[in-house]
């Protein structure tokens, strides 16, 4: 056989071990016997019925992903975004109250606005720093949702301290892992589910959209599981097997990400023209007391607040950027930049002290190409003619903080 033959890569064909998990392709799965056939909807949780309940490709991913986040039991969902809406369209009913961190991922947020408020159920944002929910919590409070470090403004929760007050109120905790995926065990911490985009670090080479929810109590994993069956929610096994293949370097990448996020952090600290610098594993943040309690490393992301808050400057230091290419979705090898205006993305308070927050995403590019392209950009944006610029944005809310 040549290196270039053709091969079946099922791995149960014998005389042939390869070392990767198969590609499964399957919607149609075929069964010996009629009672089999009848009986196959005792298969969702461990066996195999049909490819959108599961194949042996996405199973194999589900072990990983749940080894990773410290659980017993892992799902895989389409998206980061559904892996964080899927369960409470599992849990939740009419009448119900939700508590929701106010940092969390945009669309989370507008889910939980839009979509929960019309089916009835009452929703409420906390600090995106909180330590003490109880104020906001009643006897309808059912699922609480953080995320820790914040989308953006990488703010972090006392997970812990949450945790035990949801748990006293008979609520569930639900948080998005999505930064912390292979830097933490949310679970040791007391939450109940960790919802988390595969799409970024695990994937990590920025061509897959996927998302996980996982579990260790077996109970409330069949709950979701018959649930997301319901809605007719699952991925392909295409999709599992690069996520399973970027999981291979996860480690690797990720300390290296941090290494870099954490010099990019310090160096920017000393640029003129920045108000604050976000980067919670960076021992001068903010936040860094409690990173140090939950997460044992950081990774490529990088927030800051330009002094500078007017639209055409900022613009002026992005659009020039030869490496940081403007995108979301960070995660993958290639460095990213994104401008958001937390002003309209926060309700409580925003620790930022604009409304403009650039996050950066440290790619694995030659590092010091990185940092002159930023010094670079630091400079056109320090360096934009003033009178060209029209009024800052009003900065409702973020002013007074
Ligand atoms: C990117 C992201 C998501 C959404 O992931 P998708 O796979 O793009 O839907 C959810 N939560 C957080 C914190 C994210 O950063």
């Amino acid at each position: 056989m040549t290196h270039n033959t053709p091969v079946n890569m099922d791995a149960a064909k014998p005389g042939f071990n390869a070392l990767n998990v198969a590609v499964y392709r399957a919607s149609t799965v075929v069964f010996d016997t009629t009672a089999a056939f009848m009986a196959r909807r005792s298969q969702l949780f461990d066996g195999f019925s049909y490819g959108l309940y599961g194949t042996p490709t996405t199973r194999a991913l589900e072990t990983t992903v749940a080894r990773i986040e410290g659980g017993t039991r892992a799902m895989l969902l389409p998206s980061g975004l559904a892996a964080v809406t899927h369960p409470t369209l599992a849990l939740l009913t009419p009448g119900d109250q939700v508590l929701v961190a106010d940092c969390v991922y945009g669309p989370t947020r507008e889910h939980c606005a839009a979509m929960l408020r019309r089916l009835g159920i009452r929703v409420d944002f906390f600090a995106p720093d909180a330590a003490d929910i109880r104020p906001l919590m009643d006897e309808r409070t059912r699922l609480v949702i953080l995320e820790s470090p914040g989308s953006y403004s990488l703010e972090i929760q006392d997970i812990a301290a949450l945790c035990e007050q949801a748990h006293a109120g008979g609520a569930l905790v639900m948080a998005d892992n999505t930064w912390g995926f292979g830097c933490t065990n949310l679970f040791t911490h007391g939450v109940d589910m960790v919802s988390t985009a595969l799409s970024k670090y695990a994937g990590g080479h920025s061509d897959v959209c996927m998302g996980s929810v996982t579990v260790r109590d077996e109970s409330l994993f069949r709950k979701l599981k018959a649930s997301f069956a319901a809605l007719g929610t699952g991925v392909s096994s295409d999709d599992a097997y690069l996520i399973q293949r970027g999981i291979s370097t996860l480690d690797v990448r990720l300390s290296e990400h941090a290494r870099r996020g954490i010099a990019v952090s310090r160096w920017m600290r000393q640029q003129p023209g920045i108000t604050a610098v976000l980067n919670p594993a960076d021992p001068s943040d903010i936040g860094y007391a409690r990173f140090q309690r939950f997460f044992t490393r950081g990774n490529g992301l990088v927030s800051f607040v330009p002094q500078r808050q007017d639209l055409p400057a900022l613009a002026a230091m992005i659009d020039g950027f030869a490496h940081f290419r403007i995108g979301a979705s960070w995660g993958g090898t290639e460095s990213l930049v994104a401008l958001a205006d937390l002003s309209a993305a926060r309700s409580v308070r925003a620790r930022a002290a604009g409304a403009f927050v650039v996050r950066l995403h440290v790619g694995l590019e030659p590092f010091d190409a990185l940092i002159e392209d930023l010094r670079l950009g630091l400079q056109r944006l320090r360096n934009f003619p003033v009178e060209d610029s029209p009024t800052p944005t009003a900065i409702a809310g973020l002013a007074k903080s």
